[in-house]
């Protein structure tokens, strides 16, 4: 815990209202998210009367259970607009998150959706601790992710000083620190350990580094994870969780008082944990997978969209709102390497452009430090194995690492070896990853 002070401010009512008032703002807002998306969405539409649903049918929230689902295919069949529920003219910026396979998931904006989604994020540095005046290091990556422009706008909307940093060239990172002396740091967890031991290695304490709080999401960390950025950066570490299909980072966030997993932003994501095999909802405080249906996004409403993220609805404590445990897993086959989605089928797909390699292939991913690193082992069909000479084998790998690095975004080493290397799997599926990383405590 850091004992660095932060300075005072104020809550949004709703934040302190009673859970009477919640559901009925809830209720409202639902029925007419559910309409709207019915109204202009036609595949949803067709989804809702295949099931006999319409949105007449939502008189009480868990009427909700009754809609269908969207789930991540769902959403990568219509790329890119086809699931906007207003024309393309209103959106004012698009976004985009990985698809299981090819083309990623594009997301868009209104103006009103861009000022919730600044409020959001406010409202999470602000339940971090953070207050108008402060100098916000933004170190998640700018572009197509969520991360660095939905921390920048927030920062910006509390009244902060934000440093689009970006992510990368730590050394520059922590100069900048040293030199502009932020309060709060923004970023993927595992980068926060990175730029901590570049710190040690410069002889600068957690105390002479001028950070008070860090705000980190984007991917899976443990309560271990977080003593340890607490100790060695010398601040106060909260979780932010998000999801591009959904919003962005600020869905949910975690307050600095009880630093007790991210509290929901109940007044614009209505959350439900189901049974993932069933479809059932299941009743709080169990495990199952996160559902959200979007209570107030005009550009890109989400009805029941099923995240994968593995977790259970917790009591309010520190606000009014519902908070979820820290993500066990998912219940799909999305690894997160450094902060980016990675489905073992993109992987596939790159090393199946090449007719000298055949499907056989394995993902080993591993911890070194703070950092993954991903070696993908693939095989060289039957008819050119033992045929090419090494430099050959070489440019095979080249390239297939230079595609993975171009299209998917992530950096790995890549073996190829002879037909046969890769052990066969007689009965059952094929493993395809094997992750070795350190469970988080
Ligand atoms: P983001 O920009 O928030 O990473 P993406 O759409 O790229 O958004 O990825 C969303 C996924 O990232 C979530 O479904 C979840 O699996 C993971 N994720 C995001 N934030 C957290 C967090 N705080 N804790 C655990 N997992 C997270």
């Amino acid at each position: 815990m850091s004992s660095k002070k932060a300075k005072s401010g104020g809550l949004h009512p709703i934040e302190t209202a009673s859970r009477d008032e919640i559901s009925a703002l809830q209720l409202k807002r639902l029925k007419w998210s559910v309409r709207h998306t019915y109204d202009n969405v036609a595949p949803y539409r067709t989804k809702c009367k295949k099931k006999g649903v319409h949105p007449d049918d939502l008189k009480r929230l868990s009427d909700l259970s009754q809609f269908p689902f969207m789930t991540k295919s769902d959403l990568r069949d219509h790329y890119p607009f086809g699931l906007f529920a207003v024309p393309r003219k209103q959106i004012l910026r698009l976004h985009a998150s990985s698809g299981t396979t090819g083309k990623p998931i594009v997301v868009g904006y209104t103006m009103n959706d861009l000022d919730n989604w600044a409020n959001m994020v406010a409202r999470s540095i602000y339940a971090a601790g953070g207050r108008p005046g402060d100098m916000v290091h933004v170190a998640y990556g700018y572009g197509m992710f969520t991360g660095g422009l939905g921390a920048h706008y927030g920062a910006e909307r509390l009244g902060c000083t934000v440093v689009p940093m970006s992510g990368g060239q730590t050394e520059k990172q922590v100069s900048q620190i040293v030199d502009f002396k932020p309060d709060i740091i923004m970023v993927t967890p595992s980068y926060s350990l990175v730029v901590a031991e570049a710190f040690e290695k410069m002889g600068i304490g957690p105390n002479e580094i001028s950070l008070r709080v860090g705000i980190f999401g984007a991917e899976p960390w443990g309560d271990g994870m977080r003593t340890e950025i607490e100790r060695k950066l010398g601040i106060d570490a909260v979780d932010i969780y998000g999801l591009t299909e959904v919003m962005g980072p600020g869905v949910a966030s975690e307050c600095i008082e009880s630093k007790d997993g991210p509290v929901i932003w109940e007044d614009h994501f209505y959350p439900e944990v189901i049974n993932p095999e069933t479809e059932e909802v299941l009743p709080d405080g169990e495990e199952g997978e996160l559902v959200f249906t979007s209570l107030t996004k005009e550009a890109f409403p989400v009805i029941r969209y099923r995240t994968r993220d593995l977790t259970r609805l917790l009591p309010p404590t520190s606000r009014a709102f519902r908070r979820f445990a820290k993500i066990t897993g998912r219940s799909d086959d999305m690894l997160i390497i450094r902060g980016v989605n990675v489905f073992p089928s993109q992987i596939e797909e790159q090393i199946l452009r090449d007719p000298k390699l055949s499907g056989n292939y394995q993902i080993v991913v591993t911890r070194d430090g703070h950092l993954d690193n991903v070696e993908v082992k693939c095989e060289l069909q039957s008819g050119v194995s033992g045929r090419l000479s090494a430099p050959e084998v070489q440019s095979v790998a080249k390239e297939l690492q230079h595609h993975i690095k171009t299209i998917i975004g992530i950096t790995t080493k890549i073996s190829v070896l002879e037909t046969g290397s890769i052990p066969r799997i007689e009965v059952g599926k094929a493993k395809r990853v094997i992750d070795l990383r350190p469970k988080q405590s």
